[in-house]
């Protein structure tokens, strides 16, 4: 690298232009040079060599990817890339004020199976919660937890920082791509880690010169040191719709213990005889709620069989 030369990561990207953050933890405005675009289009999360030369930074190469976060676009045709060098997916999901939702805590976690990410579970706003709640956290941890579907479960609270040292030192080093519910505390939670980040800055940064915002469709903020979240606007609602109605099963962890003991090979674990799954579920061994979400997420991508 020459002096002028500095790495850094891409933290958001917008119609007109680019924020980084570089080796000091400081975010800056840059261009990327029109070279690079034949080569990739730059991603929130990509690791990048820039120059500074002129006011302005300026990406002359984008480094490597590891993996990646993408989505079906709108029109249902072409696949987007949303965020590079993702490590792992924080469902960030509340006891209450939005009530516990079974269903979007399972589709979300299908759709980072589908995608082969490792996924943790935050419950927020353990603050809130009243007695007969304790019942229902220990109700979640059984079907999500290390005994049930195998996903790390974290109950925390913004407000009174209970649970939060035991999220961060199992996302440390990590960079992690925030889904969860409006409202469900994903800004609180970057804001309790990260106080003086002004969320509104990457917005700012790239006004257009008509004063007008540009969507910035992920933003990656530094908690610490090598440790990051990206929050995408678009992650609200995870898609399943491009999850073949046949793999879904796969997306489901706790039932690949049992698939292979069905009777039919291709055994999608509905009314087929032998079903190895399915006596599991009678038994036990795999939660019923979970197999009520995995019916549910079957009817979505099959209409025909709804
Ligand atoms: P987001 O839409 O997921 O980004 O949610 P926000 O971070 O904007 O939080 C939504 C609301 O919940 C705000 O009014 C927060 O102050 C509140 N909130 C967030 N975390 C907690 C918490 O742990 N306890 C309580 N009582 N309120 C919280
Ligand atoms: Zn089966």
């Amino acid at each position: 690298m020459t002096p002028a030369e500095f790495t850094c990561r891409i933290s958001s990207v917008g119609r007109r232009g680019i924020t980084v953050i570089d080796e000091n933890g400081q975010e800056l405005s840059a261009r990327v040079a029109g070279r690079v675009y034949k080569v990739t289009q730059p991603v929130t999360g990509d690791n990048a060599i820039a120059v500074k030369t002129g006011d302005i930074p300026v990406v002359e190469k984008i480094l490597p990817r590891s993996g990646v976060l993408q989505r079906t676009a709108s029109s249902g045709t072409s696949t987007q890339t949303i965020a590079a060098n993702v490590d792992m997916v924080l469902v960030v999901t509340s006891i209450r004020e939005p009530d516990f939702s079974h269903g979007f805590l399972s589709r979300a976690l299908a759709a980072a199976e589908w995608k082969d990410l490792d996924a943790v579970i935050v419950l927020n706003k353990t603050d809130l919660c009243h007695e007969h709640d304790e019942t229902l956290i220990k109700e979640i941890r059984a079907v999500y937890g290390k005994e049930g579907a195998g996903y790390p479960v974290f109950p925390v609270s913004c407000k009174t920082g209970d649970g939060t040292n035991e999220l961060l030192e199992n996302i440390r080093g990590m960079t992690v791509v925030m889904a969860g519910p409006s409202g469900a505390g994903k800004t609180s939670l970057v804001k309790y880690y990260n106080p003086s980040i002004d969320l509104r800055i990457g917005e700012l940064n790239l006004k257009t010169s008509k004063g007008k915002h540009t969507t910035v469709a992920a933003r990656l903020i530094p908690l610490e040191k090598n440790t990051a979240v990206i929050d995408t606007a678009g992650l609200k609602m995870f898609s399943i719709d491009h999850i073949p109605r046949n793999d879904l099963q796969f997306c489901f962890p706790e039932f690949s213990g049992y698939a292979g003991e069905c009777r039919f090979r291709n055994c999608l674990h509905l009314s087929e005889p032998g079903c190895a799954v399915k006596s599991a579920i009678q038994n036990g061994t795999i939660s019923a709620t979970r197999y009520s979400m995995y019916l549910s997420l079957m009817k979505e991508t099959d209409p025909e069989a709804r």
